[in-house]
């Protein structure tokens, strides 16, 4: 497997720079990581402060009908300290709704207003809640919440029982876009530190990763169909491995 070098991709890419301090929110333990992994990792060596937000509790994450769900959420909580720490994420806030039957609501849109507010991040990434055919509720709910959270942040006149101040962040980068704007280079340096935090993961080794926990050549099948995304994500803007969002300016 070859990643191209950052260099490359000089003039096209990060006309954000690095924020000083970035909030994830996803749906479910690993969906950051997935989307914006490598950004997140290539971010925190360069300083920026990383919290990530997980809404659900991950209790629908097995395909085994026999799994214990307290059991499964207890080490999914300890998963995703571990791939935050891997990515250099100072802090994992969850919010603990029932994976698999998140709805959108003006609670969960207020809920993730406070996060916001409380952790008053430059730029905030998630779930691009417009994808088209994207299956799962969770996502669909969870990126429009965070949507709404953002402008709900941002107005004074808002949350105002909360004693928080408004927060309007500079800018919103949705992941698997439909329509993507704006790229982030892969290198093999931050491809790692994705990969490596992905497995963290392990409960999701065979729901979500091919089974790339079993062995090497599983692992490695993971790795190139990860690599094959990245560069598919590229292409679609004209540049090498990459991951891409459609950025908003709230
Ligand atoms: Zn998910």
């Amino acid at each position: 497997m070859t990643t191209s070098n950052y260099d490359e991709f000089e003039g096209q890419a990060s006309a954000l720079g690095t924020p000083n301090r970035a909030l994830t929110i996803g749906a479910h333990p690993d969906d950051a990581e997935f989307g914006a992994g490598a950004t997140l990792a290539r971010w925190a060596d360069d300083g920026c402060e990383i919290t990530m937000l997980i809404v659900t509790d991950g209790s629908k994450g097995s395909w085994n009908p026999d799994e214990d769900r307290a059991d499964l959420i207890a080490r999914r909580k300890k998963e995703q300290t571990e791939a935050a720490n891997t990515l250099g994420a100072s802090t994992t806030v969850h919010l603990g709704e029932v994976d698999g039957e998140l709805e959108y609501s003006s609670r969960l849109r207020r809920d993730i207003a406070l996060q916001i507010r409380l952790h008053r991040p430059d730029v905030v990434l998630t779930h691009d809640p417009w994808q088209r055919y994207q299956l799962h509720p969770d996502h669909r709910a969870t990126g429009l919440a965070a949507v709404d959270g953002v402008i709900s942040a941002r107005e004074p006149l808002a949350l105002t029982d909360t004693g928080t101040d408004a927060h309007r962040p500079e800018a919103v980068l949705l992941w698997s876009a439909d329509e993507p704007d704006y790229i982030e280079p892969v290198n093999q340096q931050w491809f790692d530190v994705k990969l490596a935090a992905l497995l963290c993961h392990s409960s999701q080794a065979v729901t979500s990763m091919g089974d790339a926990a079993d062995s090497d050549a599983k692992r490695h099948e993971f790795a190139q169909r990860l690599h094959h995304w990245h560069e598919k994500s590229g292409s679609v803007l004209g540049a090498g491995p990459a991951e891409t969002f459609k950025r908003l300016t709230p």
